[in-house]
């Protein structure tokens, strides 16, 4: 417990580079246009370094590199690939405190959770993959006497990665593991509010790779992530981010006809059964844990369990309680490992979150606690903080429906099984669910009837590698995480062979 020193004061774990250019080719590229953009803090709002701006010849430049690069790693043995993989999950393991500073500066988020989630999820990533890979089979099938189909898995070639700025680096990780397992180059467009923790990853392991088969253009959606999604040689292209953003992607991918997957925004509901609150137990207490899950990260997560349906006969009860659990949060320097809760990423972000606030009081919800922006005074005066919110209204109102992105949950009740689920699916999302209840068949029928890609029964908010991980309806295509995800960066050669001596 204590405190960790900011980045550009004795005694921290990180130091920054001035400015960071792109990555490409193993090697450090200044813009092509020679421009810069500031790279603030959300802790306090103060700029800590610059990044380069790219453009399309940046993203060309990147995609040489990975194309020279492809070739020879998609041939490297699964198990070559397999230990460089594991190599790197060993760096990150060895710098983990200082890659934690790193993204927590960055991006806003308690310390506590990045040195115990954000990073050992990162390692666990690439040794899973890097187990994967090794155990992969192809398949041959006996067409008949003579003829014999081989299956083989090969990579795609070279493949485009976008991602976004609320876990900055495992959203990398969960995009470059399996992309690199599979054998295939990547380049990989980090969110502009956030690319500096990237760059002092890709310092890390630099040595560890190939050059140019991990590439890193920065810059903004349009001058450099739509050059990468529409390029004609990338393969596929990976994404994460907003739904309205994964609309553009598929169109600029379908010019080319090449794979996309999609991991995009929810609006996950979080089901509270009446039997939760039969005893004040261990059980009682674990689902409260559940309902202020919504402000973790500061509610800035895909599945932030945003809408909370609590039966009535418990509602009073389970909300009292739920509130006051809301109000220890404890909110504060994230970079302190006591705090809870920490900055929003950025100003447009705390904007964003504010003004749904505002939209939900004038839908006419219920402000049960929370509903403003923290001023946490003295240094952090200027970061970007908001105090856990809990609304109170029904699933029409707009701060039920549309993604805010923030630690703010909105809550109402229902009567039975059937308006649970009849509520819970009300919405044009599909990503995440949480369902608690005492009763192993109404958990197990509720998780089956939830129109959504991932489930937690009796828990929520965990992310293990090898759980498949995504989206129904609008939340997205595809799956991450799991061995599955190497389908996504594969395809199927078949090789059809005749053994027979006799003519046709
Ligand atoms: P965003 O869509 O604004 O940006 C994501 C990335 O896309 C950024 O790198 C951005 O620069 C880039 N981009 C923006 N416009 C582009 C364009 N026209 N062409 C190419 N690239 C473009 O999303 P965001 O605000 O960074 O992230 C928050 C969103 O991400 C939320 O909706 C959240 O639910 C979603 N998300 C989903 C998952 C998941 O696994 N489903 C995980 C994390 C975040």
């Amino acid at each position: 417990m204590g405190k960790y020193a900011a980045p550009g004061q004795p005694g921290s774990v990180v130091t920054y580079r001035d400015r960071y250019d792109h990555f490409i080719g193993g090697e450090h590229v200044p813009p092509a246009k020679g421009e810069y953009f500031a790279n603030p803090t959300p802790v306090t709002g103060e700029e800590f370094t610059e990044i380069a701006r790219g453009t399309a010849e940046d993203v060309d430049r990147a995609l040489d590199a990975a194309h020279g690069a492809a070739r020879a790693w998609g041939r490297t043995s699964p198990a070559d690939r397999a230990n460089v993989l594991n190599k790197v999950a060993d760096r990150i393991e060895a710098n983990l405190e200082a890659l934690a500073v790193a993204e927590t500066w960055e991006n806003g988020k308690p310390i506590r959770e990045t040195l115990a989630a954000d990073l050992p999820l990162a390692v666990d990533h690439f040794r899973y993959f890097a187990g994967v890979i090794r155990a992969q089979e192809g398949g041959i099938s006996q067409i008949d006497e003579d003829l014999v189909a081989y299956h083989f898995q090969e990579p795609l070639g070279v493949v485009g990665q976008i991602i976004p700025w609320n876990f900055p680096l495992l959203m990398a990780v969960w995009k470059l593991a399996p992309a690199l397992a599979a054998g295939n180059a990547v380049v990989l467009k980090p969110a502009e509010q956030t690319p500096a923790s990237i760059h002092v990853l890709m310092d890390l392991i630099a040595d560890l790779l190939p050059p140019g088969v991990v590439n890193v253009v920065n810059g903004f959606g349009v001058e450099a992530g739509k050059p990468l999604a529409s390029s004609r040689r990338v393969a596929k292209v990976a994404f994460t981010g907003e739904t309205t953003t994964g609309r553009l992607i598929m169109q600029y991918a379908s010019e080319n006809i090449i794979p996309v997957t999609l991991e995009l925004g929810g609006k996950s509901p979080n089901l509270f059964f009446s039997d939760v609150a039969a005893q004040r137990d261990a059980f009682y207490d674990k689902a409260l844990e559940g309902f202020t899950m919504f402000a973790l990260n500061q509610g800035e997560v895909c599945t932030c369990p945003s809408r909370a349906l609590i039966q009535s006969e418990i509602y009073d009860q389970f909300l009292g309680d739920a509130l006051e659990r809301t109000r220890a949060i404890k909110q504060g320097n994230p970079l302190d490992t006591e705090t809870m809760i920490g900055a929003q990423a950025s100003n447009d972000q705390l904007e964003k979150i504010l003004s749904y606030i505002d939209i939900g009081k004038q839908e006419g919800a219920r402000v049960l606690t929370g509903g403003e922006r923290a001023d946490l005074g003295g240094e952090l005066s200027g970061g970007y903080y908001v105090t856990p919110t809990v609304f109170e209204g029904h699933n029409k109102m707009r701060i039920f429906q549309e993604e805010i992105f923030g630690p703010v949950v909105a809550v109402t009740s229902f009567s039975d099984y059937d308006d649970a689920l009849k509520t819970a699916n009300d919405t044009l999302y599909g990503l995440g669910a949480g369902v608690w209840s005492r009763d192993g068949s109404v958990a197990y029928r509720a998780g089956r009837d939830i129109q959504a890609g991932r489930v937690w029964v009796n828990n929520y908010h965990a992310y293990p590698a090898h759980a498949a991980f995504g989206g129904y309806k609008q939340s997205g295509i595809g799956r991450e995480n799991h061995r599955v995800m190497l389908d996504h960066y594969q395809q199927t050669k078949n090789l059809l062979v005749s053994y027979s001596p006799n003519a046709l």
